[in-house]
């Protein structure tokens, strides 16, 4: 008993949405999110909080601005490249692209997390694209190391560039049929791991979320 009817003045238990005297609905607690503009500080300032949820606003105001970024890291090596201005510069975008990459990828993951919660998805979903991935380097490891996963320089660098070949030869059915099965293994983990990160970017950035309370939050104003 700890909430009263602001109606009648009953006191009530906390779970119930109407009250027991007078029937009075009790107001419903909602989250309105961070603004698509400051949604990128506020994914910093909650860098790994993956419980409650993150509407397609808040999602977008960070994909955005992390997509620009990344975007003047490539621009510049792109550049760089073609002026042929000195590898030093090319050492710096490149270490300065790493800890881009490497400061944004628990907050990425876990916005990414909180918006799956807001269809009440589990957040464990971003992980799939990147098992597939991780798969398809397992089979290649196999390939590369003949199947015995040993280290051994000479072996993995024929068999790298033996790998490299067989994929430039792949443009059809038949030719994929005739690989040995890790080549076709690997191929087809990295083609589940595109499809599967298609399907989840497509997911994060346009289905809307539930209006209602879900397991992850309460209810949210513009999912
Ligand atoms: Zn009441």
């Amino acid at each position: 008993m700890s909430k009263y009817c602001a109606n009648c003045g009953r006191p009530n238990d906390d779970a119930v949405r109407f009250c027991s005297e007078c029937g009075h609905e009790f107001e419903v607690e909602t989250n309105v999110g961070p603004s698509f503009g400051g949604a990128f500080f506020s994914c910093l300032a909650n860098y790994c909080k993956i419980g409650g949820r993150a509407t397609r606003a808040e999602y977008w105001g960070w994909l955005v601005v992390y997509g620009i970024i990344s975007a003047l890291f490539a621009g510049a090596a792109v550049a760089i490249q073609q002026r042929g201005l000195s590898s030093d510069y090319l050492k710096w975008t490149l270490n300065g692209c790493a800890v881009w990459c490497g400061l944004t990828l628990i907050p990425g993951l876990a916005v990414a997390a909180r918006r799956l919660h807001d269809s009440n998805k589990t957040g464990w979903r971003v992980w799939i694209p990147g098992l597939f991935a991780a798969a398809g380097c397992v089979a290649v490891v196999y390939y590369m190391t003949n199947g015995t996963f040993k280290l051994d320089a000479d072996l993995i660098v024929d068999q790298a560039r033996d790998f490299k070949k067989l994929l430039a030869g792949v443009d059809d059915w038949a030719t994929f049929k005739a690989l040995g099965k890790s080549v076709q293994a690997a191929l087809a983990c990295w083609a589940l791991a595109g499809l599967s990160g298609l399907l989840l970017a497509i997911r994060l950035c346009f289905v809307p979320g539930s209006k209602e309370e879900n397991r992850y939050g309460v209810k949210q104003v513009n999912p």
